[in-house]
Formats: structure tokens, sequence, C-alpha cells
């Protein structure tokens, strides 16, 4: 982090000195340009006057080579300015586009760092826990009441690991090769199940669900709507307070569905809003964050509803958190 702000800085440096280098050379073509032309008049004017033309200052100053004379030099200084500015403009478009090459850069490097440490503790909690609980049952005769809890977690543990394997699979697969497999759903009950799912992953929240009466159909991919209504309710409740109570929202129109996820939780800034949809953007940094995650479920949601020729939008909701705002077309 030092080094690249020594670098920028360095850059900086070069780039304020080429511009008053430039703007120096300028000024002295300019003078240059000056003096050449007083040169070039003062012998213009001493040959006319030997070959008997124009005898005094005044004379020649209306003569037509003068007149000759102050035209190119006139030309000449507008194209030094025009130069000028051409070159100023061009430098200032080559070091704007190397700036944001460079931040760009440094904001992909800092992704890759977020996700690289995210997956390790994705990858390895889990895997810890049930390690544990195997060697619990190794080493214990423990009563069937603590087995069953003990067997519950490693369960969801493995459960976890699942849908973070799904969750790369996916990503990977939406890198190169997805395409939608279409087929008749119910869009509506997909919601429930996974509402179901959620309900007991996390007993302390609450889903209101509006428009559960209405059947929505769809037809579209049936891993995809998974993954884009799962990343979005599970979201809901990650980046919620103690209790989240979460609203759903289902409607329809004629051409397509409405998915409305309402939370009351932290929020997202309206200069993150586009940012989150991006491949492991997670807001904050890693060292700090508290909430488990990749940085991908937004990423494969986006893509996801993009394929499908869908859209999803983010509003804040009132008084605090967001709303995500899914249309599919049926
Ligand atoms: P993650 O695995 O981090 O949850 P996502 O791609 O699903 O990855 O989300 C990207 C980031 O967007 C999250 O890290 C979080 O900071 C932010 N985010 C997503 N959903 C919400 C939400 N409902 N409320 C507030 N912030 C959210």
């Amino acid at each position: 982090m030092k080094g690249n702000f020594q670098l920028r800085i360095l850059t900086y440096a070069v780039i304020a000195y080429m511009l008053l280098a430039f703007s120096w050379w300028t000024v002295l073509l300019f003078q240059k340009n000056q003096d050449a032309y007083r040169a070039k008049v003062e012998l213009a004017q001493l040959v006319s006057a030997a070959q008997g033309g124009a005898a005094s200052v005044k004379e020649f100053r209306n003569s037509g080579a003068f007149r000759e004379l102050t035209d190119n030099y006139k030309r000449q200084e507008w194209m030094i300015l025009g130069e000028s500015i051409v070159f100023v403009i061009s430098l200032v478009i080559g070091v704007w586009l190397i700036n944001r090459g460079y931040n760009r850069a440094i904001f992909a490097e800092q992704q890759r760092r977020n996700f690289l440490l995210s997956i390790t503790h994705e990858l390895k909690s889990p895997l810890a826990s049930i390690r544990l609980t195997l060697e619990t049952f190794l080493k214990r005769n423990l009563k069937k009441e603590h087995q069953d809890k003990l067997s519950v977690n490693a369960l969801k543990e493995s459960e976890r690991l699942n849908t973070l394997v799904n969750d790369l699979l996916m990503a990977a697969k939406l890198e190169s090769s997805y395409q939608p497999v279409p087929e008749e759903l119910s869009f509506t009950h997909i919601v429930l199940e996974t509402v179901d799912k959620l309900e007991q992953k996390y007993p302390n929240s609450s889903f209101d669900i509006k428009g559960e009466e209405q059947a929505l159909k769809i037809k579209a991919d049936h891993l995809g709507m998974q993954s884009v209504i799962i990343n979005l309710l599970e979201n809901a409740v990650k980046y919620s307070f103690d209790e989240p109570n979460i609203e759903v929202e289902l409607k329809e129109s004629d051409q397509n569905i409405q998915f409305i996820v309402k939370d009351t939780g932290i929020g997202i800034t309206d200069q993150e809003k586009k940012k989150v949809f991006e491949r492991f953007y997670r807001i904050g940094n890693e060292d700090t964050r508290q909430t488990k995650g990749t940085g991908l479920g937004l990423y494969i949601v986006h893509e996801v509803i993009m394929a499908h020729k869908g859209k999803i939008s983010i509003k804040n909701n009132h008084p605090k958190g967001s709303v995500f705002k899914v249309e599919l077309p049926k």
C-alpha cells in the first residue's frame, strides 16, 4: 500500500514536471517567434529601403510585405497555441486513462484478496466444525439427545458448504457458458420453500409474504431461479439486525412477474448500489467485516436475471434497510 502511494506521488510529480516544462517551452516558443518576426520585419524594411521602396517605417508598415510577415507571425502564434492545447489535452486524457486503469487494477486486486480471505474462512469453518463433531462421536459415548444436537449442527454446516460450492460452480458457469434451461416453474412455490428453509436456519427471522395466494408461474431455469431467490432472501436476513423481519412481495402483470424483498437492515449507500453486483464485491473490508459471505451472491443474481432478460434494482427502504426488486418476463 505504501509502495503504491509512493508510486502515485512519483507519477504526479513527473506529470506536474511535464506540464511545467511544456508551459515553459510554449512561452519560449512564443518569444522566439516574436524575436524572429521582429528580425524579419527589420530585415525586410532594410531591404525595401535599399531597393528604393518604402523609406520610412510608417510607409513600410502599410506595405504588402509587412502584412504578409504579420499574417505569418499570427498564424504561427495560433499554431503554437493550438498545439500546446492539444498536447495538454492529450496528456490529461492519457493521465486520466492510466489513473483509471490503475484504480481498476487496485480495486480488482483488493476484491481478489477479499475473496481469498473469505473463501478460506468459509471453507475452513464448516469443515472444522464437522470434523470436531465426528471426533466427539468417536471419542465419547454421548447421550442420544446430545448426539442429535451435534448431528443437526453438522448437517447445517454441510449445507453451508454445499451452498458455497453451488455458488462457486454457478459463478464459474456464468463466467463461461451459462445458458438458462427454461422449464415451467411455480415461482411462488420456490419462494415458499426457500422461506421455510431460511426460517429453520435463522430461527430469529420472520418473513411476511404478500401475494402468495396467486401461484406465479414462470418459464425459467430452475437452478437459476433458486439462486436468485435464496441469495436475495438470505442477504436480507444476513444484513439485518438481531431479529430480521423481511417483507416479500409477489406480483404479476401481463408480461412480467415481480419479486420484491424489503428488509430493515443496514441498508446500501447510493455509491455502493451498482458495485454490489460485481463479482467478489463486499462492502467494507474482510479484516473487519463480521458477516459471512464471498461476494458472489448478488453477482450470480444479476447475471442470472440478465440471462433471463429481466431487471433488478435496489432502493432504500424507509426508515432503514433496502428494497430489492426483480422483474422477470414470464
Ligand atoms: P456476500 O456473500 O458478501 O453476501 P453478495 O454478493 O450477496 O455477497 O453481496 C455483496 C455485498 O452487498 C454484501 O457483502 C453486502 O455488503 C451487500 N449487501 C447485499 N445484500 C444486502 C442487504 N440486503 N442489505 C445490506 N447490504 C447488502
